[in-house]
């Protein structure tokens, strides 16, 4: 009842839903307000994923399919700038991809950024967001300059201009030469943004490449 009471309270202040944005069932946690406890719990690796040959990337992982309950997350985490869940994301992936990088042992976590101007109206990068809740350490190495429209639905020159958009930081070379770098990013498409990362990363001396996705679209 007391629950009830402050779930309307923090709902009438506009801070969560009471409603899954899943599957629309009802919501009787306080730690998040966005997903219910029955599609948290459908949240599990899937396998087998059909990997394929990304050019520069030595291995990747990715979490599960761009579908579902995982798919209405990450949406709902990049549009609303929803950081709860996106802190809520990385805690549901963070075994697996613990798991990936005791293995693989690199020598420096990262993640695209995102273009300053979208970065000051949202105020923050989803992809750190997640890195956070998983409790995972991460540099930033590269930068965003100009175009940076919402990727859905984009002519295939715009999709370019999106991919070319991303570049290294400054002084960041001595942080990348003769690294294991492991980039981590919500969802492989194309593959076409990774494969910028990865060759940004090489042509500074990182020595490998590797990635990890929370979902693959296919
Ligand atoms: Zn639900």
């Amino acid at each position: 009842m007391v629950i009830r009471i402050l779930a309307n309270i923090v709902k009438s202040l506009g801070i969560c839903e009471e409603e899954c944005i899943s599957c629309g069932g009802k919501i009787y946690y306080l730690d998040q307000g966005y997903v219910c406890e029955k599609c948290i719990k459908s949240l599990k690796p899937y396998h087998p994923v059909q990997y394929k040959r990304l050019d520069y990337i030595r291995s990747y992982r990715v979490f599960g399919r761009y579908e579902g309950t995982l798919k209405d997350i990450i949406q709902n985490v990049k549009f609303h700038a929803n950081i709860p869940l996106a802190r809520l994301l990385g805690k549901v992936i963070a075994a697996y991809l613990w798991e990936y990088i005791q293995n693989l042992k690199p020598d420096l976590i990262t993640c695209p950024a995102i273009n300053v101007r979208r970065y000051w109206s949202r105020g923050f990068n989803h992809a750190e967001e997640i890195l956070k809740g998983a409790d995972i350490p991460y540099i930033k190495v590269f930068t965003r300059t100009g175009f940076d429209p919402a990727s859905a639905g984009l002519k295939s020159e715009d999709r370019l201009r999106v991919v070319k958009s991303h570049h290294l930081r400054k002084n960041t070379i001595d942080l990348l030469e003769d690294k294991k770098v492991l980039i981590f990013d919500d969802v492989l498409t194309t593959g076409a943004t990774i494969k910028r990362l990865a060759e940004l990363a090489l042509s500074v001396g990182a020595s490998q490449v590797h990635a990890f996705f929370v979902a693959e679209a296919l």
